[in-house]
């Protein structure tokens, strides 16, 4: 590739990541749900006393995060379970007590407690059964704001535009059909409105 190929996919994928940032940016509720629960998916260590820390998305280092995050950790195919065309990837640990880094909170804390998930060529947001941080708001999804169930979803069909997060959305979801790990799916459903399609509730296994 040459280095004008290599800066133009380079300016491609920023504004990619860029554009899934700003759809994803939406409060789950009105107000501030951390208030609800003590910050819980954003506590740094778990009850056994392991530090906690989060994945970034193959590339989002890279494009997003290299200038902001500090804490991290490598991890590798050779110790770790990762999806095989991914060597490496970046696990990194915020510091609430410093402040949310707000403005660049990676996909992960943007997306949750939703997962993307593509299913015979069908992309629809999820909500696993297997749940680490225990939710407060799952049992009250009526209140969750639609813009952020859009916002979502939209972000997550922009980042599916880069080969290796389509590899590895395509990955986890057979891995979550094959655990039988589904507890809800939302699909997008009807036609776009003003460049936003809108989601709706669809199932609940
Ligand atoms: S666990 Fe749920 S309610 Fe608590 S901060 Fe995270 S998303 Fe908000
Ligand atoms: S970046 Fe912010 S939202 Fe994400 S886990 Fe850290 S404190 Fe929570």
């Amino acid at each position: 590739m040459t280095d004008q190929n290599k800066k133009a996919r380079r300016t491609d994928y920023q504004a990619i990541f860029k554009k899934a940032y700003q759809l994803m940016d939406e409060p789950i509720i009105a107000g501030n749900c951390g208030e609800l629960c003590g910050y819980h998916c954003c506590r740094r260590i778990d009850t056994d006393g392991k530090r906690l820390g989060m994945y970034l998305l193959p590339l989002e280092y890279e494009y997003m995060q290299a200038e902001v995050v500090t804490d991290y950790d490598l991890h590798c195919q050779q110790q770790y379970k990762l999806p095989p065309k991914i060597k490496k990837s970046y696990y990194i640990y915020c510091h609430l007590a410093e402040g949310c880094l707000r403005d660049y909170r990676p996909i992960q804390c943007r997306t949750y407690p939703f997962e993307p998930h593509h299913e015979n060529g069908e992309f629809s947001l999820v909500i696993e059964k297997e749940q680490m941080h225990s939710c407060v708001l799952l049992k009250c999804r009526s209140e969750w704001r639609q813009t952020f169930i859009d916002g979502v979803y939209q972000g997550w069909l922009e980042l599916m535009k880069i080969p290796i997060i389509k590899y590895n959305i395509n990955y986890f979801s057979k891995e979550r059909i094959a655990a039988n790990n589904i507890m809800i799916q939302y699909h997008a459903k009807g036609d776009a409105t003003d460049g936003i399609l809108h989601t709706e509730f669809f199932k609940c296994k």
